[in-house]
């Protein structure tokens, strides 16, 4: 048997490298970014006319190719979403003994709620829980022999092996999930909390105070939930490190102590003896946006799937800027959203179908919280438990060929060998990402899925340029963070270089079909955060 599958497996590979030059096409591919960014397209943002044409075009690709729609037959999933916005200026109280100390909204301290109600109102006790992590698969407890229901807990940002640099707690400098901010609350709130307070500081964060300000204002998005949100937290606030070391102050202890003891096992949490007040007054909205998908049936195991995603959405459009006005979100994510599309027809005209189901999944609202791909996770079109595993792809390069491959979240699952094997086939290498204290592998929709325990890659062309050098990658690399990045000025250009983007395609290709066409199932590392939510 194992010489057969050796046989065959040669005469895959022999008759794939004769195809490659009709499977991707970088003039279809250009085109697809080219609409997608265009000016008619305003942007992307969820629920606009851009939306629409979005929908539009994507379908008559799909249709086009002969793919048709996963849901039942029709390209659209619709994903109801809610706006709320604290529309008052909250200040947050503490009350100590005798003690009595007022912060101000945005320049203390940051708050939202993703609960539905009008108006609401805290008052609970204040709970130094350490890092807030309950991970049984490292022995570590934050809340172990801990009520928190209806109180306050005062967390830290990032995780103990950031903070200590030490590789044998947690992963060192590298974040684990439990180090996302969005953990901090998603924990709270299943503890039972009313409300979580984490203290911002700027490394372990990765970003100044004034990002938390920012992105904090203004109108928050979530799916829109049957409970109205009533098992998540009553607030889910930002303290900065002034504040912080204040409110321990008045408690009588010292933060940056308690901050050490926090990064070593067997840390107990402490109980401040102050009490938390805020007020919010909130506004909320209901919209309604879609993820597109397409669907090619397996030939032999049609109901295990493999998901390709990527955002179809961006920025949309701001009147009040002078000028031009339109996000057109090229790089961030027309190139995925067209990949998705070039993909598609890859499968659709390579003669050897699919042994497994292939879904080309389009989310939107991703600029919002990953809402899109969160609501699939929540509302699979194919069960979860058969989501075999799946690839994201969010803003290709398009500085031209490269030899590495930047892989977010390297080793978190045994993905990276069959991205390995890919690789290998395409003489292109396979690197950790330089920065993985920043946990970009939490940042984008493949992650809703791993949250589910789908086994996902993250990885794209790095900067190593086959006849530029790796200076010239990086350099084109940094030009686009720091000029384009969520800017207007994120458009196509004629002179893109797309060879480095189709090399991509065809390892992202390749790499599908050694699970689609295999018999395994893709796994979870040991000892990863992912591995027991996949019996
Ligand atoms: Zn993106």
């Amino acid at each position: 048997m194992r010489l057969l599958f050796g046989l065959i497996g040669t005469v895959l590979l022999i008759s794939c490298s004769t195809r490659d030059a009709e499977l991707f096409n970088e003039d279809r591919y250009r085109e697809h970014i080219k609409v997608l960014a265009s000016d008619e397209f305003e942007g992307r943002a969820p629920a606009s006319a851009g939306e629409v044409k979005t929908i539009n075009y994507l379908s008559e690709q799909f249709a086009a190719l002969g793919i048709p729609g996963a849901n039942n037959g029709s390209y659209t999933q619709g994903v109801p979403l809610t706006s709320l916005e604290v529309t008052n200026k909250p200040v947050l109280k503490i009350h100590g003994q005798g003690e009595h100390a007022e912060y101000a909204y945005q320049q203390d301290f940051m708050v939202a709620s993703f609960q539905q109600q009008a108006r609401i109102g805290l008052d609970s006790e204040l709970v130094f829980v350490g890092y807030g992590i309950n991970a049984p698969e490292r022995n570590w407890n934050d809340y172990e022999g801990l009520d928190v229901k209806g109180k306050t807990v005062i967390v830290l940002v990032n995780d103990p092996g950031f903070a200590t640099q030490d590789p044998a707690i947690f992963n060192g400098n590298a974040m684990t999930y439990y180090g996302r901010w969005t953990y901090k609350y998603e924990e709270a709130a299943r503890q039972g909390a009313a409300a979580a307070i984490i203290v911002h500081e700027t490394a372990p964060a990765s970003y100044p105070w004034s990002v938390v300000t920012g992105s904090w204002s203004g109108k928050q998005f979530d799916i829109q939930r049957e409970d109205g949100g009533k098992n998540l937290l009553k607030a889910e606030a930002w303290i900065n490190i002034d504040t912080a070391q204040q409110v321990f102050g008045m408690a009588g202890m010292d933060f940056n102590k308690l901050k050490l003891a926090a990064q070593q096992p067997g840390f107990r949490a402490v109980n401040l003896n102050l009490r938390a007040q805020t007020e919010l007054e909130m506004a909320i909205e209901h919209t309604a946006s879609n993820n597109i998908a397409a669907y090619i049936e397996g030939s032999e195991k049609p109901d295990e799937v493999f998901i390709f995603t990527a955002h179809w959405d961006h920025l949309g459009v701001n009147p009040q800027l002078e000028g031009d006005q339109i996000y057109n979100g090229a790089i961030d994510n027309a190139t995925g959203t067209a990949a998705l599309l070039e993909l598609a027809a890859a499968y659709k005209n390579d003669k050897t179908p699919p042994k497994r189901s292939v879904l080309f999944l389009a989310v939107t609202a991703e600029e919002q919280g990953l809402l899109g791909s969160n609501y699939y996770a929540e509302f699979p079109l194919f069960p979860i438990e058969k989501t075999v595993a799946g690839l994201n792809m969010d803003a290709l390069r398009a500085i031209g060929p490269v030899k590495d491959v930047v892989v977010m979240g390297y080793g978190f699952s045994d993905l990276d060998n069959y991205l390995k094997d890919a690789a290998v086939q395409l003489d292109r290498e396979i690197l950790p990402d330089d920065k993985p204290q920043n946990g970009y592998y939490f940042r984008s929709d493949h992650f809703e899925l791993a949250k589910k325990g789908v086994p996902m890659i993250y990885a794209r062309g790095g900067i190593n340029h086959l006849e530029k050098g790796p200076e010239y990658g990086k350099e084109m690399s940094q030009a686009y963070s720091e000029n384009e990045y969520h800017q207007v000025s994120d458009e196509y250009r004629e002179d893109w270089d797309l060879r480095g983007a189709l090399r991509d395609l065809e390892l992202y290709y390749r790499t599908s079909r050694l699970i689609v066409d295999g018999d395994n199932w893709p796994a979870w590392s040991e000892g990863s955060e992912f591995k027991k939510l996949r019996p």
